[in-house]
């Protein structure tokens, strides 16, 4: 492969970094081939929705397309479902799939995502047993929802917690349970969740820290889950969300550099100048703490499906956003924005139901944290954004609006 302008690029992997390369390429004049190769049987379609509305019977797992049929001619898209790249040659330049398929490429994109990361106790092959990942998935768990009866969820993080209250939601009785000494351990501020354990508490959900599974027993289906302490938990599904692992399989065939994901630089290059790699099984640079860092979030994959286009094509990419996820859990709506874990101060609005924590380093906002406070954490976005020095005193008072303040604020502020 050369570095000369692509006439023809691989796409590998149907996830949201991959449609958004695709738009990328095209919106900035791509118009040589375009390629996209996924193993599963739909074109790319949003996960967001698997584990809230498509549980709860409010959207149809088929309404999370988002590249239906019209956009896939428009994009003049060569769209490959149902089959699987089992071979990227950087020499030559050529992409092997399962099916026989050979492809000159002269750039690839690896947005091959992950896999839900498997329960290795006795058991755990039980019928009744799932992880949430797919349409499928979701379409299964849903059925076995519906059908009622006890509910063991492993993990308490994001996908654990927008399932549990969404089985909740539907009438089940539900038990989380976390390894860690308390929920969402890796991604918010303690205070953030212990007051997530509270509203799940609240709502009729058994959370139990602190402890693992040691066995899921049953006979032709699964019927309880043995924890580490011994007792025992009736269950009648069981749901486990314990991470997930990068499907970086292909890029370490390939040659590529790999530690935790395909490593690549700020535009999403990898160690080859011609392959790129996005969303869940990329680890790119991270700006905050140094080294690189593989993100497990909707916008990042967005945000580097778009950066990949551009640096293909030999473009800028464009400056990336605030960075911002969110996970709705029954009544509980989590917002996280910027890096909390940045700031040296904290500044909270509200109470123990709805609150929003700003995260402050010398005075500038760098994070912050939103339970049910929408509003406040646009405002905090903005300020992040900004990176004026406000008065902390100000965002204690409640009657501030943040994002009046935000626009009030001086650019002279700006970082
Ligand atoms: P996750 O957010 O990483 O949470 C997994 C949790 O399970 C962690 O707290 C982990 O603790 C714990 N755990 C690990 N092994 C365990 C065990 N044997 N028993 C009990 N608990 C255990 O991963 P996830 O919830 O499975 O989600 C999978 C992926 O989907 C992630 O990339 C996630 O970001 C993404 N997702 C995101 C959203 C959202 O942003 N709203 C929603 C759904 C899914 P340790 O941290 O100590 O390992």
């Amino acid at each position: 492969m050369d570095l000369t302008p692509p006439s023809s690029i691989g796409l590998v992997g149907g996830g949201l970094a991959a449609f958004w390369a695709a738009q990328t390429l095209r919106a900035q004049g791509y118009d040589g081939r375009l390629l996209l190769v996924t193993d599963e049987p739909h074109a790319p379609y949003d996960r967001p929705p698997l584990s809230k509305e498509v549980l709860l019977g409010t959207r149809e797992s088929a309404r999370t397309e988002l590249l239906g049929p019209e956009l896939v001619a428009e994009l003049d898209l060569e769209l490959v479902l149902g089959d699987r790249v089992t071979d990227l040659d950087v020499d030559s330049g050529r992409l092997t799939l399962e099916s026989g398929i050979r492809v000159p490429v002269d750039r690839v994109l690896l947005a091959t995502g992950g896999r839900a990361r498997a329960l290795r106790v006795p058991g755990a092959d039980l019928p009744g047993v799932t992880v949430l990942r797919t349409r499928e998935d979701a379409e299964r768990l849903r059925t076995l929802l519906v059908a009622g009866g006890p509910v063991v969820v492993l993990g308490g993080g994001f996908i654990g917690l927008e399932v549990a209250a969404a089985a909740r939601a539907l009438g089940c009785e539900v038990t989380v349970v976390e390894a860690a000494d308390r929920l969402l351990a890796r991604a918010v501020p303690a205070t953030a969740g212990e007051q997530v354990a509270r509203a799940h508490r609240a709502s009729g959900i058994r959370v139990e820290l602190g402890l693992g599974v040691a066995t899921i027993a049953g006979d032709d289906r699964v019927r309880e889950v043995v924890l580490t302490d011994g007792r025992r938990i009736a269950a009648s599904c069981v749901v486990v969300g314990i991470g997930m692992t990068p499907a970086d399989e292909l890029a370490r065939a390939a040659g590529l550099e790999v530690g935790d994901g395909v490593l690549t630089d700020a535009g999403q290059t990898t160690s080859n100048p011609h392959v790129l790699a996005a969303g869940d099984v990329a680890c790119s640079p991270d700006p905050w703490h140094g080294g690189r860092v593989r993100v497990e979030q909707w916008q990042s994959a967005q945000v580097q499906g778009v950066a990949a286009a551009h640096t293909m094509l030999g473009l800028a990419p464009p400056a990336p956003p605030v960075a911002w996820f969110w996970s709705d859990q029954g009544e509980v709506r989590l917002q996280v924005a910027g890096v909390p874990a940045r700031g040296r101060d904290v500044v909270r609005r509200g109470g123990d139901g709805d609150s929003c924590t700003l995260h402050l380093d010398a005075g500038r906002v760098v994070g912050a944290v939103s339970l049910n406070r929408p509003r406040d954490l646009r405002g905090a976005m903005l300020l992040i954004e900004s990176g004026a020095v406000v008065d902390p005193a100000l965002f204690a008072d409640e009657s501030v609006d943040l994002r009046r303040t935000a626009r009030a604020t001086s650019p002279s502020g700006r970082r």
